[in-house]
């Protein structure tokens, strides 16, 4: 089989594609296009049909990239670069592209039966009592409070507005449906089947900050995240105000015909915040470690990638097209005596950066985030997997990659 990797450029109508043949083979001479089929010497290369993409063979380019440094053996494949005209650009998958889908509306709960579950996706613990019929409302976007202060600034009397924009409180028998979590009155959480995240309960300090606390909590039975719990210290003890349950976290009863996963939610939150900060560069940091695992730079939040995995396994695979965000990444999680001055060096110059958001999750979910960004820079060609552009001093032996989109 013959690596292949491809990316449609939309808006200039172009495949972009990378192959890697045996350094005897020359693909400029040999390559072949018919009825949207690569051949190369009678081994067919990539059908395009098979993932609904039309190509025609005007304008077709093949060429060896340049600054290639020679083959350091005679069995390394070398890469080609092909392109090719989309004959029809990709409108299908791109209907929707300033908009992201949301997960788990108020819309799709009401449309269920009344009585809910939600559980722990980890070890199925329930977290809500069942046995009521809860009212369910949307929250406005997370970004609400951000905008109505952003207004308040040019008012000539800005307490008043102030002292009206009090927070929302969760309500007995009433779920309120954020975007990635749930907002939950304590009476209707099942008792004792939450707790305090003990990495965090020991780095609270109730003398200093605010009054009422966000404080991560896991399922008290398998310990993992499961949400953050809103507490105030009252004589001495610590009172539970609400709770949010995040939606990856959590399992819904009866099942939803969508099953979004972390990177669905991770989806959301990066366009969402793109949009209204007008930022491209965020940092990936655990709620419980407080470690930075990665720095994203969003290059394209909606693309289509074209790939049949060769680059990575030299097994015989099928040829999918899949719908996803192009990242510029620096992987922070494992540091090692190599690279660690380079992570330092670029966690800093982030951190101090006033353009690059923070984007706060369970260590978990982070780790699990770095292996998959990890893995999608394999489908790409070695020679595309790093950045090492002198003028993108911001991304530096960065990489490349790739989270998919489902919505
Ligand atoms: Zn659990």
């Amino acid at each position: 089989m013959i690596p292949f990797f491809a990316e449609e450029l939309g808006n200039i109508n172009v495949l972009r594609a990378t192959i890697a043949t045996e350094q005897t083979c020359d693909a400029a001479e040999c390559l072949q296009v018919k009825n949207s089929v690569l051949v190369l010497k009678d081994q067919v290369v990539a059908n395009l049909n098979s993932v609904d993409i039309a190509v025609s063979t005007q304008n077709l380019v093949v060429a060896q990239p340049n600054d290639q440094p020679p083959p350091s053996d005679e069995n390394e494949l070398i890469p080609w670069e092909v392109k090719l005209s989309l004959l029809k650009p990709p409108t299908s998958l791109r209907s929707q592209q300033n908009d992201v889908k949301e997960w788990w509306t108020s819309k799709l709960l009401l449309r269920q039966s009344p009585e809910k579950q939600m559980q722990c996706r980890h070890c199925a613990q329930g977290f809500l009592d069942s046995a009521i019929e809860y009212k369910i409302k949307d929250l406005p976007s997370e970004h609400w409070y951000e905008l109505v202060e952003c207004w308040i600034c040019h008012e000539t009397k800005p307490e008043e507005h102030q002292a009206r924009m009090k927070p929302i409180l969760a309500r007995p028998h009433v779920l309120l449906v954020g975007t990635t979590y749930f907002l939950i009155h304590p009476e209707n959480i099942i008792k004792n089947s939450l707790q305090v995240d003990p990495i965090v309960s020991k780095r609270l300090n109730w003398d200093r900050g605010t009054l009422t606390k966000w404080i991560a909590v896991n399922c008290s039975k398998c310990q993992n995240a499961a949400g953050e719990g809103q507490y105030c210290m009252e004589d001495g003890k610590m009172q539970l105000l609400a709770v949010k349950l995040f939606k990856y976290c959590i399992d819904l009863i009866p099942n939803p015909s969508e099953q979004p996963a972390f990177t669905d939610f991770l989806v959301s939150d990066l366009v969402n915040t793109a949009k209204i900060h007008a930022t491209h560069r965020f940092l990936i940091q655990g709620r419980q470690t407080q470690s930075i695992y990665a720095l994203i730079w969003l290059f394209n939040w909606d693309t289509n990638i074209v790939h049949n995995n060769g680059f990575i396994e030299n097994n015989d695979h099928l040829l999918v097209r899949e719908r996803a965000m192009k990242v510029i990444y620096l992987d922070c999680s494992f540091i090692n005596p190599d690279n660690d001055e380079h992570v330092k060096k670029y966690i800093a110059l982030w951190s101090n950066d006033k353009s690059t958001d923070h984007l706060i999750y369970p260590d978990n979910h982070c780790q699990q985030l770095v292996n998959t960004l990890n893995q999608s820079t394999l489908i790409l060609p070695p020679f595309m997997r790093k950045i090492n552009h002198p003028a993108m001093i911001f991304t530096k032996n960065f990489s490349i990659g790739f989270i998919r989109r489902s919505d």
